[in-house]
């Protein structure tokens, strides 16, 4: 229903790191919410929708 972002994925910003991808260590991007969040699930825990991990 509501698939808007609430803030519950509210997280620091990842470190900008020339050497390092974001997505390394449990880090996940929501398109959604439009910002990385360090979260192991699959979905964002706000907007539910599905977690852009590493791929593969
Ligand atoms: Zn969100
Ligand atoms: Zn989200």
């Amino acid at each position: 229903m509501t698939a808007k972002c609430s803030g519950a994925c509210a997280s620091p910003p990842f470190r900008k790191r020339s050497n390092t991808t974001p997505y390394g260590d449990g880090w996940r991007y929501c398109k959604q919410c439009d910002r990385a969040i360090n979260y192991s699930g699959l979905y964002c825990p706000c907007c539910r929708l599905r977690l852009r991990a590493r791929a593969r």
